[in-house]
């Protein structure tokens, strides 16, 4: 088994200094923020130390009840602002971004325990969508149709929608609020945001900074609120009509749940949940560029992406020797506090992702997986209450049981396949299905990828994570069917509707219909 190097960690008052730092330049005050602990109240904790690093007020029933109304009244102002004047509150919240930008990124390399590499590229992500809505906001079109009655015009228009309730998991503790947010506030809807319990001081500054340009711009208030809290909080968003849009990120489990409550009162729900992607390898592939992109989408973020590479898929031919190449690569990855220089791989969120890995792998080898590296625990004796593993790379006989599970943890299974279209039918056989990949230099097998695979995010040559904003984000089947991000996806922050003008003068009827 291959023992990657692992790097010290810092002290949990280091930790905290940087949180704090962190909140100060993005205008929260943090001496203001933590509370005594009390039940009821949301630890806000690191998982580079595994530390407590202060307590928070949580939100109770009447806070949600007062919140969406504010939202509610808010909305009542926003939506009559045209939409160009609206997307200049973006382009400053995107300006602030930038300003503060490694200030943002180092609250989400603390509670998420990103590198600061990935981390800001998370904070780069929220400021492309700024850009990409600024320019939406003179773009809420509509087709115009011709009618089949003379003297009259088919036309479909966009409205602003409501109150959008926003969800998030704490794996990406900003940009998918930034997806939704930023297309939000330009289609004219105010936002209330119940993230993760995990990463609520990234969501404060978050929400800190574009107040800021809400009065800079002179903006109504209470556009983007914060509510603090657990599933309960989230649950109370979930139920209330007054929410047009729920829009949640997080896993099945979540979405199973709050999928059928919200339709159960014909709200819209927009569901971003759990994948379990699969990359193919043909025997054309360009090794060099598949081992890259493997081991990123593989080990990066310690395998907590919902695009997080799950599965390869190997061409008979080339298996054995990627596969070495790879377990060789991860003995070179180093894991530690991402606070350190140079570290690839940071924390796992907690102890329950670390258990989950655990009985994975267990249930793998049970099932005649063999692990080739990793797995195992580093810095335990430094931070017994931190999670460091060592990425896993397990060879699977067959897509056995454990394969279909989403594991939020870093194991790549292997497995291989010796026709394209197996390969494919297994990329497509899980019940998840958001990314994809093909590695290959044949044009054929290629495009038979893109039109076999069935998740929402295909590609070739890359990996599986790592999306741009310009393209819509999501997958389908338990994935959740939703579409963030670019391309049409901002008609889900919109109510349409279809509008018939009559300019005759005479009332011809549809279908050639006859009445008085
Ligand atoms: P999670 O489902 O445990 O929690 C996500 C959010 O939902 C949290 O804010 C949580 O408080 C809230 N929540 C949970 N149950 C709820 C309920 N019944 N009602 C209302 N709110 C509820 O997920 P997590 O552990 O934070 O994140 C990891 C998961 O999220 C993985 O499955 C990952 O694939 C998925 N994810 C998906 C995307 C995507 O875009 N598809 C992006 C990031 C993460």
């Amino acid at each position: 088994m291959t023992t990657a190097p692992a790097v010290s960690l810092p002290t949990s008052e280091s930790v905290l200094s940087l949180a704090e730092a962190g909140l100060s330049a993005c205008g929260v005050d943090p001496a203001a923020l933590f509370v005594p602990e009390a039940p009821g109240t949301v630890a806000a904790r690191s998982p580079i130390t595994g530390t407590v690093l202060g307590h928070l007020a949580a939100h109770g029933a009447e806070d949600v009840d007062r919140t969406i109304a504010s939202a509610v009244e808010a909305f009542a102002a926003w939506r009559t602002v045209p939409a160009p004047v609206r997307g200049r509150l973006v382009q400053r919240w995107g300006q602030l971004l930038g300003e503060f930008k490694d200030d943002l990124a180092a609250l989400v390399t603390v509670e998420a325990g990103k590198t600061p590499s990935e981390a800001a590229g998370e904070v780069q992500e929220m400021i492309d969508i700024c850009e990409l809505a600024v320019g939406q906001s003179r773009q809420l079109y509509g087709k115009t149709l011709p009618s089949e009655r003379p003297g009259h015009r088919l036309m479909e228009t966009w409205h602003p929608l409501g109150v959008v309730g926003i969800v998030t998991a704490f794996n990406f503790p900003v940009a998918p609020y930034a997806w939704n947010t930023a297309l939000a506030l330009v289609c004219g809807d105010p936002v209330v945001w119940k993230p993760s319990e995990a990463t609520v001081l990234s969501a404060l500054a978050t929400t800190a900074l574009l107040n800021r340009a809400a009065a800079e711009v002179g903006a109504p208030e209470n556009l983007a609120q914060v509510l603090v809290g657990d599933r309960a909080v989230g649950e109370l968003l979930v139920d209330d009509s007054r929410v047009a849009l729920l829009s949640a990120t997080g896993s099945v489990r979540m979405g199973r749940e709050i999928g059928p409550r919200v339709a159960a009162r014909f709200g819209r729900v927009l569901l971003e949940l759990g994948g379990n992607n699969a990359a193919v390898v043909a025997p054309s592939a360009d090794l060099d560029l598949t081992l890259r992109g493997a081991v990123f989408a593989a080990a990066g973020t310690a395998g907590q992406r919902c695009t997080t590479l799950r599965r390869l898929i190997v061409h008979e031919s080339v298996a054995d020797s990627l596969v070495e190449r790879i377990v060789a690569a991860y003995g070179t990855l180093s894991i530690g506090s991402p606070t350190e220089d140079g570290v690839l791989v940071g924390p796992l969120i907690g102890e329950a992702a670390y258990a989950k890995m655990q009985s994975a792998l267990e249930a793998a080898v049970a099932e005649g997986g063999a692990v080739l590296c990793g797995g195992g625990r580093v810095l335990e004796s430094e931070a017994p209450d931190a999670f460091y593993v060592e990425p896993a790379v397990v060879r699977m006989p067959a897509q056995t049981p454990i394969v279909f599970e989403e594991t939020f943890a870093p194991i790549l299974y292997v497995m291989e396949y010796t026709d394209l279209e197996d390969a494919v039918a297994m990329n497509n056989a899980v019940s998840q299905g958001l990314s994809s990949a093909i590695f290959t230099s044949d044009l054929s097998e290629a495009e038979y990828f893109l039109a076999h695979s069935d998740t929402g995010i295909a590609n070739v040559n890359i990996g599986t994570s790592g999306a741009e904003i310009g393209g819509a984000f999501g997958g389908n089947k338990e994935t959740g069917g939703g579409r963030e991000s670019g391309t049409d996806s901002w008609q889900a922050y919109m109510r349409q509707a279809t509008n018939t003008i009559n300019y005759s003068g005479e009332l011809p009827l549809a279908q050639g219909v006859e009445f008085i």
